[in-house]
């Protein structure tokens, strides 16, 4: 069995400057509400933010505030008042517990920023091209505030992405165009857009590269370290504040990998991590795993925000191509590619899967797809139950036994 001596994670210098930014960037919301300007479009994760940006918004992303509620462990007393008014404990937990923390008039931005609230939208943005909850969750505020709601409705569980599912997506992206105008009171200049989309893919491909810092032997990062430092590339793609920051982050994973600098001491054991964090036990894992010497190397979750379509000089289709190209959108038979390349270049030991309860989207161990990786790559795989928010769906014993049963069958294979 592995050592089960307990380690410390590195701290990663740089985070410190994504604090301040992040705070600044919760700080113009909180002002722009009180002010009432400029406008506010919220916006779902892998939404069409850079059109947002382009016509004058800030742009707030009620997915980052879930993951918030669930890291703080808000999550769990909330979710029930949501449950109470209808909305089921098997949908979104990120839903139940956004609309329990609003209807209980909590929000951890309080605690973070000494921000009372969230900010009050002027226009709700969807793509359903992760899941149906967000229409439902941002349709809750479109009611609640009696403000516009408007989406892209993406082709689902594709193997190969189409030119007709272009061309429908970039006329949906386009119809919402006088909307937004009439909303933020500004014309869309292409100019802007164009710069909005360079910055965006600016962004996308210095985060591609901190991801693939992880397939240095030892890694300079961990799972759990890309959690957090993929903030920017989340609330801030289409900014410069976001470039900046991740040309301040690469330089100092690269140095890491340049001196053989390991993020978890002694590495002995690589792994893939498929499916949503468990935010309530982000630091209660990442210390059993760094006591295990295994690090999380590589994950589907973290590779969310590559968006390798990106093009200034078509800023419409191929807006709708990367948000159509994502790993979500996918059938089985390309994530099991995708998840293959990544897994080689990796050099991955063993595969877990998070089932998380309240999101089958983002859950791949429903089909048989463990089954099958395990017998097509003969890696050890195994599925974790648990959930993204809702540690009532979470068992700590279960979960940490499982681990290290796991960890110990990778013990015995090296
Ligand atoms: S993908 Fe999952 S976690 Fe994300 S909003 Fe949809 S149901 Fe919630």
């Amino acid at each position: 069995m592995a050592s089960l001596e307990k380690t410390d994670r590195k701290t990663i210098a740089a985070a410190s400057e994504m604090k301040k930014l992040l705070a600044g960037h919760f700080e113009a919301l909180d002002k722009a509400k009180k002010e009432g300007t400029p406008k506010v479009a919220w916006c779902t994760s892998v939404g069409p933010a850079e059109l947002l940006h382009a016509m004058g918004f800030l742009v707030y992303y009620p997915e980052n505030h879930g993951a918030l509620l669930g890291a703080t462990r808000m999550a769990t007393d909330v979710i029930p008042i949501a449950n109470a008014v209808g909305y089921s404990p098997d949908i979104c937990s990120y839903l139940t517990s956004d609309v329990g923390a609003y209807l209980k008039g909590l929000t951890p931005l309080t605690k973070a920023y000494g921000i009372q609230s969230i900010p009050k939208a002027d226009v709700l943005v969807y793509n359903t091209n992760q899941c149906r909850d967000v229409q439902d969750w941002f349709a809750f505020y479109a009611r609640e505030w009696k403000v516009p709601l408007i989406g892209i409705h993406t082709h689902r569980n594709i193997k190969a992405v189409e030119d007709y599912h272009i061309t429908d997506l970039s006329e949906q992206i386009q119809a919402m165009v006088p909307i937004l105008e009439e909303v933020s009171g500004n014309r869309l200049d292409m100019d802007r857009f164009r710069e909005v989309l360079g910055l965006s893919l600016e962004c996308t491909k210095l985060w591609r590269q901190v991801l693939e810092c992880g397939a240095a032997k030892p890694a300079p990062l961990t799972f759990f370290d890309a959690t957090v430092h993929m903030a920017p590339a989340v609330v801030l793609r289409g900014l410069q504040e976001a470039v900046d920051y991740y040309k301040l982050l690469l330089p100092e994973l690269k140095e890491r990998v340049k001196n053989g600098i390991a993020a978890i001491d002694g590495e002995r054991h690589r792994i893939y991590w498929d499916g949503m964090p468990i935010w309530g036990k982000l630091k209660d894992l990442s210390t059993q795993f760094l006591s295990l010497k295994t690090n999380i190397v590589a994950s589907t979750y973290c590779n969310s925000w590559i968006f390798d379509a990106f093009d200034p000089k078509t800023p419409f289709e191929s807006m709708a191509r990367a948000y159509t190209e994502l790993f979500i959108v996918r059938d089985e038979s390309y994530k099991e590619a995708y998840m293959d390349a990544w897994i080689k270049n990796f050099s991955v030991d063993g595969v877990i899967f998070h089932d998380a309860r309240t999101c089958p989207n983002n859950s791949n161990s429903r089909y048989g797809m463990p089954q099958r990786m395990n017998d097509r790559l003969g890696l050890p795989v195994l599925v974790l139950n648990g959930d993204l928010n809702d540690l009532r769906c979470y068992s700590e014993e279960q979960t940490r036994t499982n681990i290290e049963a796991f960890i110990e069958q990778l013990e015995e294979r090296r």
